[in-house]
């Protein structure tokens, strides 16, 4: 089948089809875009067909040979011109993520392309360390190997598609395998764009391939291959028990990153209008944002002038359209979403929790809602309980330490969390939540050495530095007697 005309999106041009074997394929079966920001059609795309998906699958094993027989070394190279390519792509990412995503262009700009960039040069190098740590022992030299796995499915969520596929790919490829990416279907573009760059950058046929289509077909059928060495997937619970059901009848390991419903801690001797400033953030990206902290717990002493404090900095907020760089605040991804967020405040409203502000629909747009804080609440409410994804928060008071961990750690997730307070005692109550990371006084300082991951209903296994590569690898203790 011959190539699809490119799609073009805001003067941007990006090729509709899969890429599978260095090769653009096109699809009989696609399926239609539409821009969240006004609902503008932004075209048809591929859909992952069974065929496709074995393309991509044969591809994919055929190149891992000679890529996983490179030394870290030797590959590192095409990784940096990956990053390079990505780099010179630079305003075409931005453009394409806002008008498919809704992702705040300022945020791709200055935030996540840098970082897509970052992860893949990151990981190219620490993957030159890996070979080199042996052990000694009286008896014993230890030569421990990490070797690639295989073939690796990458499976990702529309709310950061770029950030989170090149968080993956990076050490995915730097460690030797090879990928086929499966892109969100709300939000598949910048996905596509990322081939080209790959494809710029020369790397060989076959190692990074992307398969686009709906969840529960392509992707389905591509987790389900028992020619998949490991699953990477950042999404939805629901999803992750599927995945993890097919990735256990084939006993292939899989890394689950996924919701969360983090507190955010607000101690009696905060500085109140930091975290009040930082509570408002939260709103960015229209509340579509994993380590948001969604659940404000706030001393009942300083309850009052906390509220004061954030409705100040909410007011202030810069609602619109996500290309404009002032914008704080843009749409939700889709109108099924709109539906499900105005769903939980309707019903936690009628169960009599009060709105401090907002709860509905924002005037700038169909797919646009007010930034949104619920008070009033029980802990088995299920709002406190379950992930909105969308700009809607909760204000519970607590009068202890002890009573603000408890409903810290009182719903079934565990991803992350902020804490407010003087920095020694918020640091020791930051240490006693149970979520796979926390900041104290402070949001969203991330290192790419260091540990993520969530606990409980919020993921299993943990991505970054080392814990990136123990994922891809098959570690091996060769061991040569001395
Ligand atoms: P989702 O689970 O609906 O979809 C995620 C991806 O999985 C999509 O590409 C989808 O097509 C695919 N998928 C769906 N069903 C599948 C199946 N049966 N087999 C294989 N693939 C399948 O999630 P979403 O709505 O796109 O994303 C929002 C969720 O992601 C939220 O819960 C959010 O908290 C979470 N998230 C987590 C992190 C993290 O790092 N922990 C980061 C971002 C988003």
């Amino acid at each position: 089948m011959t190539t699809s005309q490119p799609i073009v999106v805001d003067s941007v041009s990006v090729s509709p089809d899969h890429y599978i074997d260095g090769q653009r394929v096109a699809s009989a079966s696609r399926f239609a875009l539409s821009s969240p920001i006004d609902q503008r059609p932004l075209g048809q795309v591929a859909e992952g067909l069974d065929a496709h998906v074995e393309a991509a699958i044969v591809a994919a094993q055929q190149a891992f040979a000679a890529w996983s027989a490179l030394t870290a070394a030797e590959r590192k190279p095409y990784l940096d011109r990956f990053a390079e390519e990505i780099g010179r792509r630079a305003d075409a990412f931005c453009r394409l993520e806002s008008n498919d995503a809704g992702v705040l262009l300022s945020r791709m700009r200055h935030g996540v392309v840098p970082r897509a960039m970052l992860n893949i040069t990151w990981f190219a190098q620490h993957a030159l360390t890996l070979q080199n740590r042996p052990i000694e022992t009286e008896q014993a030299h230890h030569i421990v190997r990490h070797d690639p796995a295989g073939v690796v499915a990458i499976i990702t969520p529309w709310n950061a598609p770029l950030m989170l596929s090149t968080w993956k790919l990076g050490p995915a490829l730097a460690a030797g395998n090879t990928c086929i990416l499966k892109p969100p279907e709300w939000a598949p573009l910048t996905c596509s764009l990322l081939a080209e760059a790959a494809d710029a950058a020369g790397l060989p046929r076959g190692v990074f391939n992307v398969v686009q289509g709906t969840g529960a077909t392509t992707g389905a059928r591509l987790v389900s291959d028992p020619r998949i060495a490991r699953i990477s997937f950042t999404g939805s619970v629901p999803t992750a028990k599927w995945i993890a059901q097919a990735a256990g009848a084939n006993l292939v390991p899989c890394s689950l990153e996924l919701g969360g419903k983090s507190p955010f801690i607000v101690l009696e001797d905060a500085d109140l209008d930091n975290a009040a400033a930082t509570g408002a953030l939260m709103y960015r990206n229209a509340g579509q944002v994993c380590l948001a902290g969604t659940r404000l717990l706030v001393h009942a002493r300083v309850a009052d002038r906390f509220v004061a404090a954030m409705r100040g900095y909410v007011e202030k907020l810069a609602i619109g359209d996500p290309r404009d760089e002032a914008t704080e605040v843009g749409p939700i991804i889709h109108p099924r979403q709109v539906e499900r967020v105005q769903g939980f405040v309707q019903r936690a409203v009628a169960g009599g929790a009060r709105l401090l502000w907002g709860g509905g629909p924002h005037p700038f747009g169909a797919q646009y809602f007010q930034p949104t804080m619920l008070t009033e609440l029980r802990q088995d409410d299920e709002i406190v309980q379950n992930e909105v994804f969308g700009p809607v928060l909760t204000l519970q008071t607590f009068g202890s330490d002890d009573e603000a961990i408890r409903l810290a750690n009182g719903t079934d997730y565990g991803l992350g969390g902020v804490c407010y307070g003087a920095t020694e005692h918020a640091t020791a109550v930051a240490q006693r939540v149970r979520t796979g990371f926390i900041w104290v006084n402070s949001f969203g300082i991330r290192d790419l050495a260091a540990p993520f991951g969530g606990i409980k209903r919020s993921g299993i296994g943990r991505e970054g530095g080392d814990w990136s590569f123990e994922f891809f690898c098959d570690i091996k203790d060769v061991v040569v007697p001395k």
